[in-house]
């Protein structure tokens, strides 16, 4: 049986960025950019006013004071998005509101708070230094610079700043197109009644809220009985449309798994199967051409976690995002752990800052495969490693973060 970080490994080694497509500007969010953006003219493109105040020529105050203030005539007012060329006249001022151009032979802005004002008239009483409240053209960037490179992931920011330069569309990785396929005789939909006997389904509800936080809608997503030729036609019918497909449950050693037989006989290279963690031992991994099979165990904790583990960092690959990665970090852990050696166990736990600033952890209740609660509740992922079977209170533990909505 291979380790965690082998199985990372291998599937890492079949994963790369999906082709760029072109999007229309308000299609990009959660998209990664496959272009570098330079700007084409400087930013910003004109000079304007910071504030709502006065534009004057320094010279024309001949050192104000409280004492010996000086007035100057409203020659006009200027409003934001006036286009029209204005040249201020000796002695004169204009109103200038934030953001409209700044005037020919205008050298500072007086904030309208610092002056008075009587019949078209305004009263300085101090000097300005020339350029204040005056944004200079260019000052952010210049013609040609560099403002986002490609990886850079659109953020409502990256967006506003793209629209600022004018990007009606933009370079962006494909996302990839995930089908989901859940297997059990004793799954029912959530909205349906259980007999004895059976459940209702979270694997599927659960796991296509997991891609929906990462914008990707399903393609497919079924729940199938436990029968070869109906497993079989599933997979056969969603991998024609997917460049992922996540099988859950079926994959471990019962009589009535067959996901496994069912891969193979559609023409699935296994590149894994069984990796020493805990929960999501039996996870599978295959190949078909490009597309990616992931049969994930039917224990909703294991399925979700699968997910997290392996699914997650894959498709933010696949999305461009090379450098995403989860963020490990240690804190105390407040109480004993145990467990076999043989696998590298990921305990849900509950990390929570002291008033003090300490980190410290505690598992949450209900830690089986099955006890879905146990990670609903969850905040964080303790490594219990894999050839240790204690953890005393007290022990500095390392912690994994998770955040099941996007970031
Ligand atoms: P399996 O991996 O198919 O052997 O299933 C392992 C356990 O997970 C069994 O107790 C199943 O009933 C349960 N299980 C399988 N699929 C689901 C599902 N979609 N939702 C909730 N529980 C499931
Ligand atoms: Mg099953």
């Amino acid at each position: 049986m291979i380790n965690y970080h082998e199985a990372q490994k291998l599937i890492e080694e079949q994963t790369k960025p999906l082709i760029a497509i072109k999007l229309p500007l308000m299609e990009t969010l959660g998209y990664t950019l496959a272009e570098n953006i330079f700007t084409k003219h400087p930013i910003p493109m004109f000079n304007s006013s910071a504030v709502d105040g006065f534009a004057v020529n320094v010279n024309d105050l001949h050192l104000p004071s409280s004492k010996n203030p000086v007035s100057l005539k409203v020659q006009a007012v200027i409003q934001t998005g006036d286009t029209r060329k204005h040249s201020l006249k000796k002695n004169h001022t204009f109103g200038i509101m934030t953001g409209a151009v700044i005037p020919r032979n205008v050298d500072a802005i007086v904030m309208k708070e610092d002056v008075a004002e009587i019949d078209g008239t305004v009263i300085f009483k101090t000097l300005p230094k020339v350029g204040i409240n005056i944004r200079g053209r260019g000052r952010e960037l210049s013609k040609g610079d560099l403002v986002l490179s490609s990886g850079t992931i659109i953020t409502p920011p990256v967006l506003g700043l793209l629209a600022s330069l004018g990007h009606a569309t933009v370079k962006v990785y494909r996302k990839p197109k995930v089908s989901v396929i859940v297997t059990g005789n004793e799954l029912k939909k959530f909205s349906e009644r259980v007999k004895i006997g059976q459940i209702r389904d979270s694997n599927l509800p659960s796991l296509l809220a997991a891609l929906q936080s990462l914008g990707i809608q399903a393609e497919y997503g079924m729940i199938v009985k436990d029968q070869k030729s109906k497993i079989k036609k599933a997979i056969h019918k969603t991998l024609r449309k997917s460049d992922i497909i996540i099988t859950a449950g079926g994959v471990s050693v019962g009589d009535y798994d067959f996901v496994k037989d069912v891969c193979s006989s559609l023409g699935i290279k296994t590149v894994f199967w069984r990796v020493a963690i805990k929960p999501g031992k039996p996870l599978f991994f295959g190949t078909k051409c490009k597309k990616l099979i992931f049969g994930v165990p039917g224990n909703p904790v294991a399925a979700l976690l699968s997910f997290y583990l392996f699914i997650k960092p894959t498709l933010l690959r696949m999305m461009g995002q090379t450098e995403k990665q989860n963020i490990i970090q240690t804190a105390v852990l407040e109480s004993d752990l145990k467990k076999r050696a043989g696998r590298l166990e990921f305990v849900r736990g509950i990390l929570i800052k002291k008033p003090d600033g300490k980190l410290v952890v505690n598992p949450t209740k209900g830690q089986d495969s099955h006890m879905i609660g146990g990670l609903a509740n969850a905040n964080c992922l303790i490594h219990f490693p894999k050839e240790e079977n204690f953890i005393s209170k007290g022990s500095i533990v390392k912690v994994e973060l998770m955040n099941w909505v996007e970031q």
